[in-house]
């Protein structure tokens, strides 16, 4: 028993141990959780407890012990999922091997149903001699990250998960988890990946110069406007002030003749101007002189995945005569507070209504024949010629 510890800790291994000599408050540690032993004046009692305040708190990690996958690798499985984007705007899966003895890592493809946003794979693929190690797949055009269906997924499944979004673009998201019993450790993208970092990029920013700074001779500063839509020159902004301008505007006659001169043409709208900022992202150091499209992968790989068909939606429809409301309905709207003096047969006899003979026919059920096409699949990728 520790000095530092203020209270005693048991560890219930058979569940008959001594309770601590002279000690009215110790903790025990048990399968089901920890709990906590008081008595208190005349109270006795073991009650579960969520800590042990006294005892220090344990990190927890997880971290696997092989080299970063090569770039080479991961450009190839990048370079499938756009493809599969490509041809059916749909996510992948490739499954990652690793070789403890070589220390190599490995890419299988699965046979897979994929669809825009999930993908289901036949996991008992295995290669000899490797570890099943983990996963990569795709998130089409959108943010990488691990979605819940993702999360149940690894829970299974020890080892390192990748997911690559924005397949398309020459930045894509990247997000890389360790997980071990469903619990998720999340990577930077260059602690597994080879070549593969967090930096700056360039983007071009195209911006469209609606308003016009204009230098405001002004008596009064910081009244009036600053800024003017060019060519249009309210004196004042805000919506009333519009209306008072217009009111008070002079008169201008509408004429079908072309104007005499250019200046009284509103001044053209002058280009968008295009500037660069930078951006923070995923950046992948290609070796010089190579892009993604040279990182080939093999022709088998597009031959294993399959465009999910979602069954056609099946519309019933519920057909309830309008005409016809339930005998009981009609009974209590009858019967109102004179309940006792209701029956079968003096309703039958007032309505003439048979309750055996006239109910309505059974309800029907129309099903519309399946659709030629699926409202749910997105149009297929347009095809380059
Ligand atoms: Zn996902």
């Amino acid at each position: 028993m520790g000095s530092f510890l203020q209270f005693p800790v048991l560890i219930a291994r058979t569940g008959q141990e001594q309770a601590p000599q002279g000690e009215d408050t110790y903790y025990i540690i048990g399968k089901n959780g920890t709990f906590l032993h008081k008595r208190t004046g005349i109270v006795e009692a073991l009650i579960p407890v969520p800590d042990i305040p006294q005892l220090a708190s344990v990190e927890t990690w997880a971290e696997l012990d092989v080299p970063r996958i090569p770039l080479a690798l991961f450009a190839q499985v990048w370079h499938f999922f756009r493809e599969i984007y490509k041809k059916m705007h749909s996510e992948a899966v490739a499954l990652l091997f690793y070789d403890e003895s070589t220390r190599q890592w490995f890419v299988e493809i699965p046979e897979q149903r994929v669809q825009g946003a999930g993908v289901h794979y036949d996991d008992r693929a295995q290669k000899p001699g490797c570890v099943k190690a983990g996963t990569i797949h795709s998130h089409c055009d959108f943010q990488a990250g691990h979605s819940g269906g993702d999360q149940r997924d690894e829970r299974h499944f020890d080892g390192l998960h990748i997911t690559i979004g924005h397949v398309p673009d020459a930045h894509p998201t990247v997000s890389v988890c360790v997980a071990v019993n469903g619990f998720r450790f999340m990577k930077s993208v260059d602690d597994y990946l080879e070549g593969v970092r967090m930096g700056e990029y360039e983007v071009e920013v195209f911006a469209s110069p609606k308003f016009h700074r204009r230098k405001v001779h002004n008596t009064q500063p910081n009244r009036g406007p600053k800024h003017y839509q060019k060519g249009v020159g309210y004196k004042t902004p805000g919506f009333v002030s519009a209306v008072v301008d217009l009111m008070f505007s002079p008169w201008v006659p509408i004429s079908t003749e072309p104007p005499s001169t250019m200046e009284s043409l509103p001044d053209p709208v002058p280009p968008p101007t295009r500037t660069v900022r930078m951006q923070k992202g995923v950046c992948v150091d290609f070796p010089e002189g190579t892009v993604l499209s040279d990182y080939g992968f093999p022709d088998e790989w597009i031959s294993r995945v399959y465009r999910y068909i979602p069954p056609a939606p099946v519309h019933v429809q519920v057909v309830t005569p309008v005409t016809w409301s339930s005998p009981t309905n009609m009974a209590h709207a009858r019967r109102g507070s004179s309940r006792g003096h209701w029956n079968d047969e003096d309703w039958m006899a007032e309505t003439g209504f048979d309750l055996l003979k006239d109910l309505p026919p059974p309800l029907e059920a129309e099903t519309d024949p399946p659709p030629d096409t699926d409202p749910n699949q997105p149009p297929p990728p347009k095809e380059k010629s």
